[in-house]
């Protein structure tokens, strides 16, 4: 009999890894996430995966986020030898994520040793590096939204976009088994939104008797019908022009900064933003844009539309891209008003704190938080309203104004999570699993799928196994 195992975003929203195995003993991986942020053992789950990376037969990645996709490269380390299926736009962006993240790591870890080596301890091992991270994209085989393949005999898989991120998707599984019953098997990976700018919708699928899905925001709704781009726009004005500041906005480098970087690039063709200079300063976003660029199949309508207007919609006059750490400080250096676009989304790491403790202490300035922060970082803090945060060991004094929008998260909220489950007869699914959420969401979804008839439904914990 069929089993899937869950060895991570099990009541969490990090680390997503899910193991099946078939009855003809194949082993499938549906993706191979890093365990990030404030989570138990987080070192220790980073390094022991639980099950044994070479006798997996295949990977199913769903889309390139490293709490999906990161721990690809310590999979091959550790003895993975099968084949990584993903859709061509998560290859590609796997090629920049992968490495800024085993680039990330190496810089870490430099401090950590260097107190480590000082205390007498020995060093820590990285857990990849840039080799590894090649190896994982030799390994890698594209498949097209709505294309299926037949990996082996009784084993078809079919991705459809789940409009979460460039080549995000839901993985869509048909297994016949020995005795020739068939399971067809969904795994939502992460559900997007129904009013990105870019992406499409989440699309729907065929029939399944096993349902997986995420359920990060199962017990929150987004803001409905207010104008973002209203909001954004009176921002950057009382930010801008009214008070001659600094609009500092913290941003993922991959999809959030291409995001407010296209809605500016439509205020720009307008002429709503005259003489102010706009940033983005993080060398991974000027490679996710050329990304972005290059995947037009992953678009939706308008703003293919939009591309006959106008033919780089992430370039504009007054916008400069930086990668260079030397031009980067200079940005500090400029004296008018001006929009700073750095990451991270969080400001925990990366460019973005300087910018911030460079700017909290001017009361003309903004720092606009645009996604979800966890309260422990410090846009969590300065989104709680903190009048004084640690940056680089050193408090500094919050004197500028903070504003939140959450219009950019590329999380359904559980409104939209039904949504893509509509299409679905709750009575057909016979297993149904929530993953990638914490308790509170999870339990909330749970409720709500049960309203709508769905029938058992579990709540997997790390190491679980259920047969299928
Ligand atoms: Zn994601």
């Amino acid at each position: 009999m069929a089993t899937i195992q869950f060895w991570g975003a099990a009541q969490t929203v990090t680390g997503s890894k899910h193991l099946i195995t078939t009855a003809n003993q194949k082993q499938i991986l549906l993706d191979c996430g890093l365990f990030q942020g404030k989570v138990d053992n987080r070192e220790d789950r980073n390094r022991h995966f639980g099950f044994k990376p070479y006798d997996l037969d295949y990977v199913i990645l769903s889309h390139a986020h490293i709490d999906h996709s990161g721990l690809l490269p310590r999979l091959i380390k550790e003895g993975f030898k099968g084949v990584i299926f993903a859709t061509p736009a998560t290859i590609s962006l796997c090629e920049i994520m992968l490495l800024d993240s085993a680039f990330i790591q190496r810089e870490d870890l430099k401090h950590v040793n260097k107190r480590r080596i000082r205390r007498g301890e020995i060093p820590i091992e990285a857990l990849y590096d840039v080799d590894d991270v090649e190896q994982v994209i030799d390994l890698m085989v594209p498949v097209e939204y709505e294309e299926t393949i037949t990996i082996e005999k009784g084993i078809q898989l079919t991705f459809t976009d789940a409009g979460h991120l460039l080549g995000s998707a839901s993985v869509h599984l048909d297994l016949t088994e020995k005795d020739n019953t068939k399971i067809k098997l969904t795994f939502s990976g992460d559900i997007g939104r129904f009013n990105d700018q870019i992406l499409r919708t989440p699309q729907p699928f065929r029939p399944c008797d096993v349902l997986i899905t995420e359920s990060t925001y199962g017990n929150r709704l987004h803001p409905r019908g207010y104008d973002a781009e209203q909001e954004f726009l009176s921002v950057i004005k009382q930010t801008c022009i009214h008070q001659k500041g600094k609009l500092i906005i913290p941003a993922f480098s991959v999809d959030r900064t291409q995001d407010i970087v296209f809605m500016l690039n439509k205020f720009a063709n307008k002429g709503l933003l005259s003489h102010i200079k706009v940033f983005v300063d993080s060398p991974l976003s000027v490679k996710a844009t050329e990304v972005i660029k290059r995947h037009q199949e992953c678009y939706n309508d308008e703003f293919l539309a939009y591309l006959k207007t106008d033919d780089d919609p992430f370039g504009f006059q007054n916008l400069t891209y930086v990668s260079d750490v030397e031009q980067s400080k200079k940005i500090n250096d400029y004296k008018g008003p001006c929009i700073i676009i750095s990451a991270s989304g969080m400001a925990e790491a990366g460019r973005i704190k300087h910018h911030i403790a460079n700017h909290l202490h001017q009361p003309e300035n903004t720092v606009l938080l645009v996604g979800y922060c966890t309260p422990e970082s410090l846009g969590g803090r300065l989104k709680a309203g903190e009048k004084e945060v640690r940056i680089f060991g050193e408090m500094f004094q919050v004197k500028c104004n903070v504003v939140s929008m959450d219009y950019f998260s590329a999380h359904a909220d559980y409104e939209e999570i039904l949504r893509y489950l509509d299409h679905l007869k709750p009575q057909k699914v016979k297993q149904v699993f929530l993953v990638h959420g914490d308790q509170p969401a999870q339990l909330h979804l749970k409720t709500l799928l049960e309203q709508q008839g769905f029938q058992h439904i579990a709540i997997p914990q790390v190491g679980e196994q259920f047969n299928l």
